[in-house]
């Protein structure tokens, strides 16, 4: 059954990108090499004596791992699509952050996670 994961998809990546806020110093090379354009700078964390972090639309990553190659400061996580949920709510950043987006980070994330479960099961029949 697919669940709020939006429309049918094909079959998601075995594994998805995470960035890891806290470790995060916005240098934006990981948008530089994405090769869906899925990164994006989270909005209001642009402050020019903090700088920002970035965050990953999990919906459309690819599961390519190039961001994390190249991130310069080994920000990134690649995580088994159906654990993602667990790595994207200890994802760090400012304490509200993942609480207050929650819906649109977690909530995603678990939704993919169970269809990557069926889908993997299905695979295995
Ligand atoms: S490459 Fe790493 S440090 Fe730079 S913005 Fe991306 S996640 Fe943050
Ligand atoms: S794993 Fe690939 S598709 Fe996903 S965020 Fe990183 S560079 Fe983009």
């Amino acid at each position: 059954m697919a669940k709020a994961a939006g429309k049918p998809r094909k079959k998601l990546p075995k594994e998805l990108a995470v960035i890891r806020a806290d470790n995060c110093t916005g240098c934006d090379a990981c948008i530089e090499v994405c090769p869906v354009d899925c990164i994006y700078k989270v909005p209001g964390t642009e402050q020019p004596t903090i700088g920002h972090f970035c965050d990953v639309d999990l919906e459309r990553c690819i599961g390519c791992a190039l961001c994390e190659r190249w991130c310069p400061w080994d920000a990134i996580d690649m995580v088994p699509t159906t654990e993602v949920a667990y790595h994207v709510a200890n994802k760090g950043g400012p304490p509200e952050y993942v609480e207050q987006n929650w819906e649109r980070l977690v909530s995603i994330a678990q939704s993919l996670a169970e269809l990557a479960a069926e889908q993997q099961a299905a695979t295995k029949k």
